[in-house]
Order: structure tokens, then sequence, then C-alpha cells
């Protein structure tokens, strides 16, 4: 099969041919129709993620075709439209059995534990437990942000955030994630203020919902405009991006009893970022994490998706062929990047 592979981090990708992947006794192969470009596949290749073996595919937000399956598959057939949330759970750790397969004990990511799916084909561990079956009506370029972002941001607004109808949220970065976590809030009846660096991102958080917008880049501080916009802070906060500075101004944002979630990635030499955490004793703030989100929680996601509620499909601003992705994973480093990129590795 035809696969983005590197060899070194940091160093340009390549399109070359490697073996076909044969699946597990308890997996599946997918044929991949689009695998979303994410931030974390640019941290990945940046060397920031301690699960991968080089050289190394990666591509973890995937949507496409069961091609064939392990001797243990009972569930799942070839043919199958399917996704997958990208922590792929064991099925039987005591995290799994409290129904947090999100943070399962011995989970499996395609695309940092082993290949994933910039790639015509990728296997999947524990298909029985952690494949979604995909409705005929979602195309597979909306369906694929369903493994990563529009998942991992609805856990973390809905879930996470626990936001309800009225409240303010601020949502610090307005890339893939940002902007899904902006349209979960707005349809979820909050107000929501989007923080970001880039006019264009801004923009598209407006046409998602954002009833205000800050230009970080504009402002001497944009934790100090959210809370002028919002009467005092946020309810709930996201930093959607993943750096010290969105994070602290997510936090110096809200308002008394809120909610800091983060969901960006935070590498850093050391393994820690700064927290500004006088200000979470003195207001009695919520610092939470969020990491994907559980088979089982998708069911309701994806009704909201069928009525047209959510519509992950207006995030998707780019489709390109395996061949560009090299480059386009490069470019993720950089914030001028608007909406989700689409990888369709058989155009
Ligand atoms: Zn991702
Ligand atoms: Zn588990």
């Amino acid at each position: 099969m035809r696969a983005v592979v590197f060899e070194r981090y940091g160093e340009p990708a390549q399109v070359r041919d490697v073996p076909d992947p044969v699946p597990a006794e308890h997996g599946v192969v997918v044929r991949v129709e689009a695998s979303g470009l994410c931030r974390s596949d640019w941290h990945g290749w940046q060397g920031h993620d301690a699960d991968i073996t080089l050289p190394h595919v990666p591509g973890h937000e995937l949507a496409g075709v069961v091609e064939a399956t392990g001797a243990g598959v009972t569930r799942w057939r070839p043919g199958d439209r399917v996704t997958v949330p990208f922590v792929c759970a064991c099925g039987s750790c005591a995290a799994c059995a409290a129904g947090d397969q999100q943070v399962c004990e011995r989970q499996t990511q395609p695309g940092f534990t082993h290949w994933g799916s910039f790639a015509q084909y990728v296997a999947l561990d524990h298909a029985d437990i952690n494949l979604v079956a995909v409705p005929e009506q979602l195309s597979f370029a909306t369906a694929a942000a369903l493994g990563c972002r529009f998942a991992t941001a609805y856990r973390a607004v809905v879930q996470q955030g626990r936001v309800a109808a009225g409240q303010w949220v601020a949502v610090h970065g307005c890339g893939g994630v940002g902007l899904s976590a902006v349209m979960i809030a707005a349809a979820s009846g909050a107000r929501v203020v989007a923080v970001d660096v880039s006019p264009r991102a801004l923009e598209l958080a407006r046409d998602v919902g954002a009833a205000a917008c800050v230009d970080a880049s504009g402002v001497p501080d944009a934790a100090e405009a959210v809370r002028e916009i919002t009467g005092g802070g946020a309810h709930v906060s996201l930093d959607a991006l993943g750096s010290p500075v969105t994070c602290a101004a997510s936090v110096n944002g809200l308002r008394r009893r809120g909610r800091h979630v983060q969901v960006g990635l935070l590498p850093s030499a050391d393994g820690t970022t700064p927290v500004p955490m006088a200000r979470a004793i003195a207001l009695e703030l919520e610092i939470l994490g969020s990491h994907g989100m559980a088979t089982h929680a998708y069911p309701e996601m994806l009704r909201l998706v069928a009525e047209g509620v959510l519509r992950p499909d207006l995030l998707v601003t780019s489709v390109i062929g395996l061949d560009a992705a090299p480059e386009a994973l490069a470019a993720m480093g950089s914030a001028a990047g608007a909406g989700v990129t689409v990888v369709e590795p058989w155009r």
C-alpha cells in the first residue's frame, strides 16, 4: 500500500510503498477513505510523543470501510462503514470496566502506538469494542473528524465542561478542535467567545456560532478581553491549541467556580506546563483534562449530527491526496491553517 512515512522526527515525510497491514486476532484492517490532519499528528512528527517508534506512519482521525477482520471479531464484517476513537481501548482494564475507555490503561492509538491512517489501509485493535458505525448519510470526509477532534471537543464541552444553556464558553485556539468546540457549545445554548490570532480562524468561528471574537494578537491580554465580554469571566473555558500562553489565558479568563478544560496537547521538555494555580484556588476553579471520547458516548453525538444540530461537514475546508500530506503535515506547526484538512488516500 501507499503511505506517508517519516524516518526521523521533524524531517520531511515521504509517500512510499510499504507492506499492507494484517488484522490482529481481535482487530480489523480498514480501507482508509478519509483521514483528518490534526495538530497531534504534527506533535508526533516533531518527536513529542514517546509512544512512536521510527519509521512511522502518522494519522489517527479516520473513517473508512472494513477490509479484513481477525478470527475473533464478531460484530464487524468487510464492507462496514466505520470510524474509531483515536484511543482504542482494551476492553478489560479497570478504566474500561468503569466506562472510561478514553483513558484505558492498555490503550492503543493508530498513528502513535502503531502505524496510522495516512495510508491506504490501517490496522485497528479490539474492533468489537472500538469501532463505531458510520451512517450512510455521513460522508467519510465528515466522519473522519469524529475520530479525534469533533469527538474530543464534544466530550470537552458537554461531558467535562458540563456546559449549560445561557453560560459563557471561551475557546482559545480555533483550529479544527476549537471550531468543533465553538459549534458544539453554541448548539448547547451557550454564548461563545472565540479567541485566536488568525482573522480567518475567527471568521470561521463566527460562522459556526461564536457570539464574540477576540483577536489575541490585537489585545494586550486575551483573558482580560474575555472577562470584559462575559461580564466577569467565562463559565467554561477551553485551551484548544495547547500552549503555555493559551492555557494561562484560558484559566485567567474564567469567572468564580469556572471550569478550564485542557484539550490541546502541551508538550514541554520537562513534561510540565505552568498553570495559574493561585487563581484556581482563589476562585475555586476546576482544572480538567479531556482525552478523546469513549465509543459508548458516540450515539448521542451521532444523533445530533443526523438531526443537523451539529454540522461537522462545515468544518472541512480542504481535501487533499496522500502526495500533498507531507507538506500539509509540516504546515500544521504554524497557526496559519483554517478549518479541517482531510486526506483521502485513494485520491
Ligand atoms: Zn487528533
Ligand atoms: Zn482498557
